[in-house]
């Protein structure tokens, strides 16, 4: 079943990208497998997928401590921390995650850098928006990303590589359009007062019931659990 949604979900990002006139390869797919089990992850990665989102840095730890045990080495295996991250677990967090995604406040980001710089790594970031009220409780205010980017390109040990958000629910995929399209002129606005010295890549918008919808507005990384592990 797993094998089939991930097809499904594929093609469904073929199908965008032809109608956005955008590259398919150009669109990183990351499998949400938040409250899934290590035998889920390892049907993913089977089926060709090997970047995965978790929520909880506990739960991620035990996952990636059992299939560090397998033959589901590491190094195949990239792990996205997507959920609120609270300051008290980022020594946990810089351990494992390639990338961490939810950086929602300054105060976090000061924290990441100072475990990265223990552990002598420089951590991938995003920068999280609420680009709406309803949606989440957590991410920056649109009004403070351009400040809080100046910031943290300052801390040596993280390095920001772009944005990331979440739409509010909506009935129709439409109504998501606006708030898809604010993060990407966000991120048009960063890289053109070139606050940093290099551009900010990654634009991650898109969960099972938007990602065309963010695709067609720029996304370069979709999160996806439900269409995969769901029927
Ligand atoms: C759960 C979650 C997803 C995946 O959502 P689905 O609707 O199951 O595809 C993506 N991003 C974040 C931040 C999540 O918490």
């Amino acid at each position: 079943m797993i094998k089939e949604n991930i097809a499904r979900v594929k093609e469904r990002i073929i199908s965008a990208c032809l109608k956005a006139k955008r590259e398919p390869a150009g669109i990183k797919l990351i499998v949400v497998s938040k409250n899934r089990g290590v035998e889920e992850i390892k049907e993913a990665v089977s089926a060709g997928l090997s970047e995965f989102g978790e929520n909880r840095v506990q739960e991620a730890v035990l996952k990636y401590k059992e299939l560090s045990l397998t033959a589901y080495r590491l190094p195949l295996i990239k792990w996205h921390m997507v959920g609120h991250l609270q300051t008290n677990k980022v020594r946990e967090a810089v351990k494992i995650f390639d990338l961490i995604q939810s950086v929602d406040s300054l105060r976090l980001a000061l924290e990441i850098d100072k475990e990265a710089l223990r552990i002598n790594k420089i951590q991938d970031i995003l920068l999280e928006v609420k680009v709406s009220p309803e949606a989440t409780k957590f991410g920056l205010k649109p009004e403070e990303i351009i400040e809080v980017t100046k910031e943290v390109s300052g801390l040596k040990n993280i390095n920001i590589k772009g944005l990331m958000a979440i739409a509010p629910i909506a009935d129709n995929p439409e109504k998501v359009r606006p708030y898809f399209r604010m993060l990407r002129e966000l991120q048009d606005k960063i890289n053109s007062l070139q606050l940093i010295a290099y551009r900010l890549q990654l634009l991650s918008m898109g969960m099972t019931d938007d990602f065309e919808t963010a695709i067609e507005e720029g996304s370069n990384m979709v999160r996806i659990g439900r269409a995969i592990f769901e029927n």
